[in-house]
């Protein structure tokens, strides 16, 4: 039967490398779900549609089509993301888009949208998927859920090392900033789904991490 590992928590508090790594180790695919509503915010912007028009959001995301393939360029990223074909995967990590997709991903009609997506790939089985609502919307019946934390100071630590490390000039405090201000934004479509176990990653590495959850499953 096909398996779905459900990842959820704030940004930056390692979704994303635990989720390659459990993947890696039962070999399912790994899917990040907030690169659909960066790819849809992407694309919102790029066409001038007004962010605060629920129904525009809405009718973009039904009627884009955004792709999530292995990695066509080895230029360090982890996986493709086009949208009507153009190649965005480093734009979604850009300044603008981060400002704004908390603002598209809290309007219920985007969600809505982009739900089936996500539900189509995770019933195809075998799969991690990270988000903010996987383990309590999107795949309420996934195996294994985990929900991660760390403090805001933690992650931005994390995200401002990972930002500069890419090239990107950016201070610890206005990362800081900008983390608080999405958290902010993003609680309402966040949640603990009651049946996740909670994991704070605050001076831990990932393959601590990583071994601490083998071990909760007894794998
Ligand atoms: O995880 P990531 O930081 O890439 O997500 C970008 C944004 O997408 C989040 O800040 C949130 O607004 C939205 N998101 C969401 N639900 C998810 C995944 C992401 O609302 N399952």
């Amino acid at each position: 039967t096909p398996h779905t590992i459900a990842i959820d928590g704030p940004a930056a508090s390692g979704k994303s490398t635990l989720g390659k790594l459990l993947a890696d180790h039962f070999g399912y695919i790994y899917f990040d779900t907030g690169v659909l509503y960066r790819a849809l915010t992407y694309v919102a912007l790029e066409q001038a549609v007004d962010l605060a028009d629920a129904a525009a959001l809405a009718k973009l995301a039904q009627t884009s089509n955004f792709e999530v393939l292995p990695p066509t360029i080895a230029d360090g990223r982890q996986y493709t993301v086009l949208a009507n074909g153009e190649d965005i995967t480093w734009p979604l990590r850009a300044a603008n888009v981060e400002r704004n997709v908390s603002q598209v991903a809290a309007q219920p009609a985007v969600r809505e949208a982009l739900r089936d997506i996500q539900r189509h790939i995770g019933k195809s089985g075998n799969v991690v998927m990270a988000g903010r609502d996987i383990g309590a919307v999107i795949m309420p019946d996934a195996q294994l859920k985990i929900y991660l934390d760390a403090s805001v100071e933690e992650r931005a630590q994390r995200r401002a090392q990972e930002l500069n490390a890419r090239g990107r000039s950016i201070s610890y405090r206005e990362v800081l900033d900008d983390l608080n201000r999405r958290d902010a934004k993003d609680a309402a479509n966040t949640f603990l789904a009651d049946d996740a176990i909670t994991i704070t990653t605050d001076g831990r590495s990932p393959e601590e991490v990583f071994q601490a959850i083998l071990s909760v499953i007894g794998v």
